[in-house]
Formats: structure tokens, C-alpha cells, sequence
């Protein structure tokens, strides 16, 4: 239960003594110089605080909260299965019901061709899998000198060694010696900010696509291994791909045998309005990394999803080497797994797919409407239940507002004071909404109006 017994200044007190913050600037929130918001509570889009106050969540936590706060069918689930069996792991073939159950759902819902879960606790952790995995394949074939793996410029895939290397964003980087070799980065494709204005989506795209084949003829397509990317630029920007990247990233991977890893940790189960981003632009990955939106976050719980292909290879590797030397004493955790069988059950009753793509058209039309002809706003974009606004200093030449401004962080704070939750995303002056897939077309009137006012509040 809640201790309500702690005041709040202890338990501020407490979080600045004691509380090492991720993704935080530690000494401003040490000085207490931070929002110290304690979060109690939600239901629905809604979250409260300990002080009562009630928001709006449009970034559904993290991206995840993909079935809203509240789900007692999926609370449920959790403390059901923990009454029947807390752990047990799944090393040497063991296994529990519900972890063998959601490997099945998400194989049932994945992109053809796909054929295995292994499961993990986060996105990054997942990330380091498929760096392995890859690797492991072409030890196997016996190419070990095809290891790189090229990610993009405003990528996320992760904060671990590798996986935080594979990010593309130098906040990501920065004093961590990151990133780490085999792992490259080409052009994202963040068609916005093309360098060459006059080009359109298809030449964007094919620009692109010469950029990622001149990396690979010039590093050697022998050293080549994967390309990873998200279907649509999550962290790096809520950036959609241009039309025909995805075509022609893939006609230049299959020209070199490299492999494809998709990483869906926000795309997976839904948020574009189809089940999988890969499905939705035609992508034929051969590997999947999944988070998020498996459980919607009521418990931790990650997974790369292996393609047949690449699975017969694995198959090949443990019979001449024996079992494989990869695992987390949490993979497959049952609390976990159960999780993400109730949450895949309350997307499916509650038809969550449909009502991303139905209540993410009305919503961004609603954006784009309301502020995208504001003289600060460059740019409305996403795609489902993805939006971001892109500000600028001039519509003209797209210039960058001078990042001492706070342009972003403060339409932030002031969407926040009208009780709606937005993301300044970290790299430009962008304002990113990744709502509950739950959303209805009410709550997106009452995101676009308080989006409207913030930016007419901050920007004039
Ligand atoms: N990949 C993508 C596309 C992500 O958006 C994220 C998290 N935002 C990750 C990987 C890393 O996931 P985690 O934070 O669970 O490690």
C-alpha cells in the first residue's frame, strides 16, 4: 500500500537525497531546482499526483502506457499469476504458461515470417540480443569478418553499451565514450530538414538510400552485418520515413546480404493504427525488437521476434557448438509475461489497432489545424497515434531557434499547466505526443486546444 504517512517535503527530501533519476540533470535536481512531481495514479489518458493535480497523459508515459492506466483485467492477470507462481526461469527449456502463451500471441501477430520470441526486460536489452544475434549468425556461417551494424543519425534504440551506441542522438553519447565500433551511422530520414530543399519525398528517399550504399561500398559490404531502424523516428524527432525509403533501404540490404532489424519498441501492437510498423510501410525485417506496447508497461517485459531465416541458422549454430551462451535470469518472467497476455487481450476487445488509426487521423488533422500555420511552426507530422510540432525560428529558411531559447521545454511546461502532458523530445525544438492508443476524439480536442494555447501562450 501507499505510505500516506510520509509528508511530501520528506519524500522530496528523500528523492534528492537518495534518488539517482535517469535521464536527469542530476546536480539542478539535487538543488531542487526540478518539477518533483510524485505520480499516485491513473485511469484512462489520466494520471494524478500526490498533490491531486489530474493530467492528461499524450505521451502515454514513455510511449507505452499503450492501453491506458487502469486495466484491473490486466492488474489482475499479474497478481494471479504471482498468487500461482512468482518465477521460475527458462533457461534449459523450461518454461511457464503465460510466457509460452504471449510468444505464441505475438508470433500469431507479427509480420510473416516470423517464428520465435526471445524475451527480455527492455528495449535495450533486446537491442544488445539482436547485436549478438547477429553476430552470433554470421560466426556461424563462418563470415566472422561481417560484424558492423549500421544504425541512423537520430536513432533510439537504447542507453546500454551497444544498444546506446546504435542511438544516433548525442545527448546518448556524450562522456560515455559512445559511440563504440562495429557500430556506424548514416542519414536519417528526416525529409524536413533535407539538405537539399528541392528535392522531393522519392529523391529524399533515394538520396538516402545512395548514402547507406556508399557507406557499405566504402566500408566493404563483407563487413557489413545488419542496418537497424525504427519505422518511423521516435526519439530522434517523431519523424514518419519519406515515401519509398523503407523500398529502397531494403533493395540496397538485399543487394549486400545484410540483415534487417526493425526496431518496433514503440511501432509494435499498434501505434501507427496497424499492428506492426513493418506491416505498415512494407518492411520484411529479420529481426523485430518489441517493448512498450507488449504489456503497456504494467510490468517490464521486451522481446526480439527472429525470422524462420534466421532461426535455422541459430538452430544450425547450437547443433554444431551446443546451447546458446545468451540470457537474463528475468527473460520470459511470468509476472511479466502474463502481463502481456491480459494487455494483447484488452488491445484486441478494446479494437485499439482501428481507434490508433482512427482517433491518430482525426488527432493530427486537428494539430495541423489548429497551430500548423502558426509563423513558429515548421512542421506537423506523424503517423497513428504519433505527432510531433516542429518549431522554428523562421518558416522560411527552417532555421533553428538558438537552443539557449527553451522553446520546446517551455510549450512543455505550459501544456502542462493546462493539465496535458507533452514531450519535449531532446534533440531541436519539437513537441512529441504518443497518447494512450485508447484515446477518444473528446480527449484529442482537448490535447489540439491546449496545444493551441501553449504555443500561442510561449510564441505569440
Ligand atoms: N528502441 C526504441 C525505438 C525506443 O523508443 C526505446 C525507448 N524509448 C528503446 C529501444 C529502449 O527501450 P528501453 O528504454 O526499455 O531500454
Amino acid at each position: 500500500m501507499l505510505d500516506h504517512t510520509l509528508s511530501d517535503n520528506e519524500l522530496t527530501a528523500w528523492d534528492r537525497d537518495h534518488f539517482f533519476h535517469p535521464s536527469t540533470h542530476m546536480a539542478q535536481h539535487a538543488r531542487g531546482e526540478m518539477p518533483n512531481r510524485i505520480v499516485t495514479g491513473g485511469e484512462g489518458v489520466y494520471i494524478v499526483d500526490r498533490a491531486g493535480k489530474r493530467s492528461l497523459d499524450a505521451f502515454a508515459g514513455l510511449y507505452c502506457v499503450n492501453v491506458g492506466y487502469g486495466r484491473k483485467k490486466i492488474t489482475d492477470a499479474i497478481a494471479e499469476q504471482a498468487a500461482a507462481l512468482p518465477y521460475y526461469h527458462a533457461y534449459v527449456g523450461h518454461g511457464s504458461e503465460p510466457s509460452i502463451r504471449l510468444a505464441k500471441m505475438i508470433i500469431d501477430r507479427a509480420p510473416a515470417g516470423m517464428s520465435r520470441v526471445f524475451f527480455g526486460l527492455s528495449g535495450s536489452d533486446a537491442n544488445e540480443t539482436n547485436i549478438k544475434l547477429v553476430w552470433y549468425v554470421n560466426n556461424v556461417l563462418g563470415r566472422p569478418e561481417k560484424k558492423k551494424v549500421i544504425s541512423r543519425w537520430r536513432g533510439y534504440h537504447g542507453s546500454g553499451l551497444m544498444s546506446g551506441s546504435l542511438t544516433g542522438l548525442a545527448a546518448f553519447h556524450t562522456l560515455f565514450d559512445l559511440p563504440k565500433p562495429p557500430i556506424l551511422h548514416t542519414e536519417a530520414p528526416y525529409f524536413f530538414r533535407r539538405p537539399d530543399r528541392s528535392q522531393d519525398e522519392e529523391q529524399f528517399s533515394q538520396y538516402c538510400a545512395d548514402k547507406l550504399e556508399g557507406m557499405i561500398l566504402s566500408e566493404g559490404p563483407d563487413t557489413i552485418a545488419a542496418f537497424i531502424g525504427e519505422p518511423v523516428l521516435g526519439t530522434g524527432g517523431i519523424v514518419p520515413p519519406p515515401k519509398g525509403y523503407w523500398d529502397r533501404i531494403q533493395a540496397v540490404l538485399a543487394k549486400y546480404d545484410i540483415l534487417l532489424i526493425a526496431d518496433e519498441v514503440i511501432t509494435g501492437f499498434g501505434r501507427l493504427g496497424s499492428m506492426f510498423g513493418s506491416d505498415h510501410y512494407g518492411m520484411k525485417p529479420d529481426l523485430i525488437t518489441i517493448a512498450k506496447g507488449l504489456t503497456s508497461a504494467y510490468a517490464p517485459l521486451s522481446g526480439v521476434i527472429v525470422s524462420e531465416k534466421v532461426w535455422r541458422i541459430l538452430e544450425r549454430g547450437s547443433d554444431e557448438f551446443g546451447a546458446i551462451g545468451h540470457g537474463w535470469t528475468y527473460s520470459s518472467h511470468p509476472l511479466c509475461a502474463a502481463a502481456g497476455v491480459a494487455n494483447l487481450e484488452v488491445v484486441d476487445e478494446m479494437d485499439l489497432v482501428a481507434n490508433a488509426r482512427d482517433v491518430g487521423a482525426y488527432f493530427r488533422k486537428g494539430l495541423a489545424d489548429a497551430v500548423g500555420g502558426h509563423r513558429h511552426v515548421g512542421e506537423v507530422r506523424g503517423e497513428g497515434l504519433l505527432a510531433a510540432v516542429e518549431f522554428v525560428r523562421d518558416r522560411d529558411d527552417r532555421a533553428f531557434f538558438d537552443a539557449s531559447e527553451k522553446v520546446g521545454p517551455r510549450v512543455v511546461a505550459r501544456l502542462l499547466e493546462t493539465g496535458v502532458i507533452g514531450r519535449a523530445m531532446p534533440q531541436g525544438d519539437i513537441l512529441g505526443f504518443a497518447p494512450p492508443l485508447c484515446l477518444t476524439r473528446e480527449e484529442a480536442d482537448i490535447v489540439v486546444e491546449a496545444t493551441q494555447k501553449a504555443v500561442r501562450d510561449v510564441l505569440g
